[in-house]
């Protein structure tokens, strides 16, 4: 037991006198010191004492807490340690998810990012010939093979690939879209903004929800330089509706002297349906209709790392190369080295549902997602306890990231309700959920929270958790 006179003074309240020197601090953490080296820990150290002088200015700094520096030093040069950027659970639902990184990437694009990012490699060298290379090279064979172009490039991302093709092929010309055609991705990206900021001037033909092959037809005039067609992946218009297909929108372009250009945005490289999802429309598909230039993602359905993939003839993947916004917008060595291990996933289509995990989540199916709920129902039920509720539930998760708007896939989860029936008590779960060391993401739906089980592959990711969750709530 502590001595009488000892408890007092530690019970007491602390002056700003009581506070040690910098020095004095800085004297009694040396292993700290001798580990990050003087200027984090100085800069942390004097941070934290000016946090306390104030505390004890106001009257509440005990002086118990004193005693504590070294430990709350070294905890605050910890965090300061720690990136902002962290691995999360995605409970949300939805797959590919813009807000939390997109595609995952598959174990043989991480292998190749590490194996290659620590040491020189021939990303614009010529390895046979030994001289200068371009970057292009590692990728556009593996990408003409898969797609069936004669051509292909690629640069920081789809954005990019629009407003470059555009600018390359356009610039100072009209370009024809379909009024049923001119999306919103999300952000600035803006089809009549992107024609703007690539100098070409948008003619839009058609009506929102019905655009014929005349109304291209007759907006050719000679101040036209391209017809763009625009894969209208975040919404669909349902209805009477009319569209003019690839194949025919090709011939009126061609008979016009005229290149067609396919925004895709999606990008799925193999057919989806194939493996019982919706189908999307293939970049080979719209080549062989006659595109001359097909635009997709590399992080989406593709399941690659942030990238604009740019397929097409050679003719117009020639000119968009040459202009001067491609080396603006190239693609850095880290995700092509992702993005060529990637592609190389494709040669082994048999293969692709077990290696690429955007493909392997996309078709988990529901049964196998409803028994991971049953099975962890009990323990995330004892962590929430007592002042919530957890049933199974079936769910409906999303392909995201505008992929395919309106379908939904049949999957699992846990349903979580505040049984006090406050959202007030719920919105605090859903802090202590994202507090975790890997924060926890679900979604918060008619008065519960759901946690989607669909891309939870590694279930001891949450339940190593819930002890934490526990203490959290208690
Ligand atoms: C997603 C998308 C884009 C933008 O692609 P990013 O890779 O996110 O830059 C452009 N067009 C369409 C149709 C899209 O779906």
């Amino acid at each position: 037991m502590a001595a009488p006179d000892e408890s007092v003074v530690h019970g007491s309240k602390a002056q700003p006198k009581d506070l040690p020197a910098l020095d004095k601090l800085l004297r009694d953490c040396a292993p700290l010191l001798a580990e990050h080296g003087h200027t984090l820990v100085a800069r942390e150290a004097r941070a934290l004492l000016d946090g306390l002088r104030m505390r004890a200015v106001a009257g509440e700094l005990m002086r118990l807490e004193l005693d504590a520096l070294p430990a709350s030093l070294a905890a605050r040069v910890q965090a300061r340690l720690q990136p902002a950027m962290r691995a999360v659970l995605n409970l949300t639902g939805t797959v590919i998810h813009t807000n939390l990184g997109r595609a995952l990437l598959a174990d043989a694009a991480l292998q190749q990012v590490l194996a290659l990012m620590g040491a020189p490699n021939n990303l614009e060298f010529d390895l046979a010939a030994g001289g200068r290379g371009d970057r292009d090279d590692l990728v556009e064979d593996l990408l003409c093979e898969l797609t069936g172009a004669e051509a292909a490039t690629v640069v920081n991302n789809n954005a990019a690939a629009v407003l470059l093709s555009i600018a390359a092929l356009a610039h100072g010309r009209e370009v024809i879209v379909s009024r049923g055609e001119l999306v919103e991705i999300g952000g600035a990206f803006r089809m009549p903004d992107v024609m703007a900021a690539a100098g070409a001037t948008l003619v839009e033909v058609g009506t929102t929800n019905r655009t014929h092959p005349r109304d291209y037809e007759q907006a050719v005039t000679p101040r036209t330089g391209l017809i763009v067609k625009v894969h209208t992946s975040n919404y669909q218009v349902q209805g009477f509706t009319a569209a003019v297909d690839e194949a025919t929108l090709s011939a009126i372009a061609h008979a016009a002297g005229l290149p067609l250009m396919t925004d895709l945005g999606s990008g799925a490289l193999v057919d989806l349906s194939k493996y019982g999802l919706p189908a999307e429309p293939l970049p080979q598909a719209m080549l062989a209709a006659g595109c001359d230039v097909v635009t997709f993602s590399g992080d989406k359905l593709l399941g690659g790392p942030q990238a604009g993939l740019i397929v097409g003839s050679r003719a117009a993947i020639g000119t968009i190369r040459k202009s001067p916004m491609k080396r603006a917008l190239r693609l850095s060595k880290l995700p092509l080295a992702a993005l060529e291990a990637t592609l190389r996933l494709y040669l082994r289509p048999e293969r692709l549902a077990q290696d690429l995990p955007t493909l392997r989540l996309l078709t988990r199916s529901h049964a196998q997602i409803a028994d991971l709920a049953q099975r962890l129902l009990p323990e995330v039920a004892a962590a929430v306890a007592p002042r919530f509720s957890v049933e199974t539930v079936a769910l409906q998760s999303q392909i995201g990231s505008g992929s395919l708007p309106v379908e939904r896939l049949p999957s699992a989860g846990l349903a979580i309700a505040a049984l006090d029936g406050r959202g007030r008590t719920l919105e605090a779960l859903a802090t202590a959920l994202r507090a975790l060391p890997r924060p926890v993401i679900g979604r918060v739906q008619d008065d519960r929270l759901l946690l989607d089980l669909r891309c939870l592959e590694e279930p001891a990711l949450l339940t190593s958790q819930l002890g934490l969750l526990k203490e959290a709530l208690a």
